[in-house]
């Protein structure tokens, strides 16, 4: 059966979402290689770049996953710290995920690489209902995790409640490409070659249909940084990556 995803209701969302997630958890690592080339590695990096996560801070990565961005996060700390003199205390990150299974597959990766246990925490939780006091975390990022989630205002505004006077809030996301040409070959590899690809290595044709679906129904840029500016956000600017295929929207409390 496929999902239908064009007709599930806003309350049936977080269950299917949770299913796919809990389906894919085992393979998503490698597949997030294999479907976009390895090109995500790149998108991360640029993400922690535009980032520069402050050494000694406390960082936020929402529907975090298995870790990428949270490793990468910390890498980044960790070497400014080691270059800056006075710094008081060690940065931390929290991961931050609806879903135990990608959750656990990042606890694995994180013994896996030596992270001292009390550099990262690993949390269950829904982002539109964050368990963190108001004006705690001086950065956030939501990497390809906004559009699994069921109501994005609230997603936005509960990220700007828990970051600090300052803070940065940072979403990286599969977005709209202008370029009638990149369209074309986008059309084709989101809906011919990613399901086969599922299929094929993953033996999922539909998680990975719903993966694509679920970039159609994405906000564009321009709608998403006005949703930023109406949950309070200021300076907010973002960046595409390969013509729109990313993008990488940035705003802050201030
Ligand atoms: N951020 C990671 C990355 O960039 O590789 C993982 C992205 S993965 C495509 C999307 C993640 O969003 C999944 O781990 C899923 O469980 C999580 N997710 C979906 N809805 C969520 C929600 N409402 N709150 C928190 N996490 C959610």
């Amino acid at each position: 059966t496929s999902f239908g995803y064009k007709e599930v209701k806003v309350e049936e969302k977080e269950t299917l979402v949770g299913e796919v997630f809990k389906r894919v958890a085992g393979s998503y690592d490698i597949m997030n290689d294999v479907m976009s080339g390895g090109l995500h590695r790149l998108w991360k990096d640029r993400l922690i770049e535009v980032l520069r996560p402050a050494p000694g801070s406390l960082h936020l990565d929402v529907a975090g996953g298995t870790g990428d961005v949270a490793f990468r996060v910390l890498e980044s700390m960790r070497l400014q710290e080691k270059s800056c003199l006075n710094v008081s205390g060690k940065g931390s990150v929290i991961v931050f995920d609806i879903n135990a299974a990608m959750l656990d597959e990042g606890r694995k990766r994180a013994s896996a690489r030596g992270i001292a246990q009390d550099s990262m925490q690993w949390i269950e939780g829904n982002a539109e209902r964050l368990p963190f006091d108001d004006n705690s975390i001086d950065s956030y990022t939501i990497s390809f995790g906004l559009r699994n989630c069921t109501h994005i205002d609230v997603v936005l505004r509960d990220a700007y409640r828990v970051l600090k006077p300052g803070g940065r809030f940072l979403c990286m996301e599969f977005s709209h490409v202008h370029d009638p040409f990149l369209q074309q070959l986008y059309d084709i590899h989101s809906f011919h070659i990613i399901p086969a690809m599922g299929q094929a290595i993953a033996g999922d044709r539909e998680s990975y249909q719903y993966l694509v679906e679920s970039i159609r129904k994405f906000p564009t840029q321009e709608k998403l940084s006005q949703m930023m500016a109406s949950a309070g956000m200021r300076n907010v600017s973002y960046e595409n990556l390969v013509g729109g295929v990313v993008a990488i929207h940035s705003g802050f409390k201030l």
